[in-house]
């Protein structure tokens, strides 16, 4: 199973049907449509997402343009896939915002497991990459072993971790992580923040803390890709209690559907500003809808 297998084949035999007609009446088209609903429902799209979805690409697609044009499936397959890169942010600068002061803090945070510490080791290593000089902060202090994996993964790529401990509060550690960054030269801060296995406001109460002690310039909500639609529905309750600045939407590489993928820059209004699409290091890439889309349609 690689990433949006399912997807991009059911897809496909829509798109095969059509181009089969040779000339296309507006009733195919609505024919056509109707079979992408159900595709994306399958996948796992947030349904308002495919509502809007779907009635904007028909009325692109029933235009004068498109069914007097020479190849009107290719040109209806173009719409769908235009619209697909506009759904996932087509266009939008994904880049990290550290224009201040350093040391800048960036929080990473999400439900537990869903690669938020195996993502702050793949970003240290790509801003390293970028002559930054990152220091990870595990702040997740109640799980010893979330600590110990981000110790090991900084000794893998060589980037120091500040010292923790469990009894330590987590506001006063990442404060005295940013005081230790400012004496010794680390320019950005990452801070690896505690994960629930659901949505918790105590949990959430910390993560608030957190954000007004530190005002990290960016605060990354790490979604798996493969829960679909609960991804979404989590990063819709941390963006209202935390008001997130991006998405980081791991496991890609085996999310055969493409539901979150699809779904949560349109729910959070928040762009997917990374992809994981592997458990090793440099897995790890700056998202562009465009490509995204063109990837879906194969
Ligand atoms: P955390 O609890 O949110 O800190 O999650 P972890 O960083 O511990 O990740 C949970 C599991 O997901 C680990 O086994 C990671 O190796 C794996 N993982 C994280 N990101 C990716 C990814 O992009 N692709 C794949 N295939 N696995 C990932």
């Amino acid at each position: 199973m690689t990433m949006f297998d399912n997807l991009t084949d059911k897809l496909d035999s829509v798109f095969k049907k059509l181009r089969g007609q040779g000339r296309l009446t507006e009733d195919n088209i609505k024919q056509s449509m109707r079979e992408v609903r159900l595709v994306l429902l399958e996948a796992d799209v947030n349904f308002r997402v495919v509502k809007n979805f779907v009635a904007t690409v028909r009325e692109r697609a029933v235009g004068q343009e498109v069914l007097k044009s020479l190849n009107p499936a290719q040109q209806v397959i173009k719409v769908v896939r235009d619209e697909l890169g506009r759904l996932m942010g087509e266009g939008e600068d994904n880049s990290l915002d550290l224009a201040a002061r350093p040391p800048v803090p960036i929080m990473l945070c999400g439900l537990q497991g869903a690669g938020k510490t195996t993502s702050c080791g793949k970003l240290a290593l790509q801003l390293r990459r970028q002559k930054r000089n990152p220091l990870l902060v595990p702040a997740d202090v109640y799980r010893p072993a979330a600590i110990e994996q981000l110790k090991t993964l900084g000794k893998q790529l060589n980037i120091p971790v500040f010292d923790s401990n469990p009894d330590v509060d987590p506001v006063k550690l990442c404060t005295d992580a940013r005081e230790f960054a400012e004496l010794n030269g680390y320019d950005t801060l990452i801070l690896d923040t505690a994960g629930r296995l659901h949505v918790d406001q105590e949990l959430m109460a910390e993560l608030q803390r957190i954000k007004q002690a530190l005002q990290p310039r960016e605060i990354l909500f790490v979604a798996d890709a493969m829960t679909g639609q609960d991804a979404v529905n989590v990063a819709e309750s941390f963006d209202q209690q935390l008001d997130v600045t991006g998405v980081i939407l791991t496991k890609l590489d085996g999310d055969a559907r493409g539901g979150a993928a699809l779904s949560i820059r349109a729910v959070t209004g928040k762009p997917i500003k990374f992809v994981g699409l592997g458990e090793k290091l440099d897995a790890l890439e700056v998202f562009h809808g465009d490509r995204m889309a063109q990837r879906i349609l194969g």
